[in-house]
């Protein structure tokens, strides 16, 4: 499951929405429903100091509307950081739609989406996350401009999910370098899990510079695709934390770092395209800490997507998109070092960064 924080039984515990932890002050959270198109959405506006919020919208099929609202949330507040620590003026936000992508994702439910969207007034601005494709944003564009990664075509940016593989790439390169001492993947051996738009492409950059790739996913379709194109190994085994390797890439859903997996888990660096990769930040980022496993932060190494889009707003082209992303290099090496000297963990380590840099903006702006 996503969402760990809240469980069922807990939810009477706590105030329902700004009790949540999840919560973390968030701005604002908007519900939009419509009866007609069938949209029941959630909008999430974690922090708007550095700028608009823009996050991805993801659609899903929630087993709770709890669990939809708390997952919103965590992805919200991790854009806040993710654009933070990756210097971009931007704020963090995110929205969820409740529904199958694959059977109830119409063009009127998501021009009508767009319509909740444009009335925020640019407070927050879309893209696409999981569930979504580039030709859904073409569409939201047609009522609102406040949305991003739209196709080449209409002047966007494309789809972001080559760029974001490229940042996790480079990611895991500068954890290798922290671990292992070079940044040479060849002959590692790395399980993605989950080779979607991003994990595909990261499967692409991996078996290029010899890796041993295993891949995992639910659908047999996709495993079968990606080991015909690039040669990776489809794993075979029913518990993949278990296997000895060297790297973990975790790019399907998030919170595969949990009660259950953490002492299981035997790589020795996690690097993934996931969102929200820890089902408890503080918990689970220390018990990686004690086990000397090197955990390169997902809002950190996962930017280049945003990246991507921000493109869009500040109009720089391909070069710039590229060199920004390669640049997770050196902020992953930076933060893993900053967190080794400091005697903290990866993730409080990058959150670190990307909270001052919120606070110095936030004095310039009330001074
Ligand atoms: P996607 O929907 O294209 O791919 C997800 C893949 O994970 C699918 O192939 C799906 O079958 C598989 N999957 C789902 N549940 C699984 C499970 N339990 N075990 C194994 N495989 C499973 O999504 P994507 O765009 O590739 O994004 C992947 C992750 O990266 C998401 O968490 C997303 O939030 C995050 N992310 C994506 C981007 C981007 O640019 N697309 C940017 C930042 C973060």
């Amino acid at each position: 499951m996503i969402t760990e924080v809240i469980k069922a039984n807990d939810i009477h515990k706590v105030d329902p929405v700004f009790g949540q932890l999840s919560f973390d002050n968030h701005e604002q959270i908007v519900f939009c429903n419509d009866k007609d198109t069938g949209l029941k959405a959630i909008i999430g506006i974690h922090n708007t100091v550095l700028g608009p919020a823009l996050g991805g919208t993801r659609m899903w099929q929630y087993s709770s509307e709890w669990d939809a609202l708390n997952d919103v949330l965590r992805l919200s507040r991790g854009m806040t950081f993710k654009s933070a620590i990756t210097g971009l003026n931007l704020g963090g936000g995110k929205a969820v739609i409740i529904g199958d992508a694959k059977t109830q994702k119409t063009p009127e439910l998501m021009k009508k989406f767009g319509e909740f969207v444009h009335s925020l007034s640019g407070r927050y601005i879309t893209a696409e996350d999981v569930g979504m494709a580039t030709s859904d944003m073409d569409l939201v564009r047609t009522v609102t401009p406040y949305v991003t990664g739209i196709s080449e075509s209409l002047g966007g940016a494309g789809n972001p999910s080559p760029i974001t593989a490229y940042g996790v790439f480079m990611g895991m390169k500068a954890a290798a370098k922290y671990k292992f001492g070079s940044d040479v993947l060849e002959d590692k051996i790395i399980f993605v899990e989950g080779i979607g738009n991003v994990g595909e492409a990261l499967v692409e950059h991996l078996t290029n510079e010899g890796a041993k790739v295993f891949i995992a996913d639910i659908s047999q379709e996709r495993l079968e695709e990606v080991r015909d194109k690039y040669g990776a190994v489809i794993y075979g085994g029913n518990n993949l934390y278990l296997e000895e390797m060297d790297i973990y890439a975790p790019c399907a859903l998030g919170a595969t770092i949990n009660d259950s997996t953490i002492n299981q888990i035997k790589a020795k660096i996690i690097a993934g395209a996931a969102n929200n990769q820890l089902a408890d930040e503080q918990k689970h980022g220390l018990m990686l800490k004690e086990r000397g496993i090197v955990y390169a932060p997902d809002f950190l190494i996962n930017a280049g997507g945003i990246i991507n889009v921000y493109a869009e707003l500040e109009n720089y082209g391909k070069q710039e998109i590229i060199r920004k992303t390669e640049n997770i290099f050196n902020t992953t090496l930076e933060i893993l070092q900053y967190a080794e000297k400091n005697q903290i963990t990866t993730h409080q380590a990058a959150f670190n960064v990307a909270q001052t840099r919120i606070d110095a903006k936030k004095k310039e702006i009330n001074s």
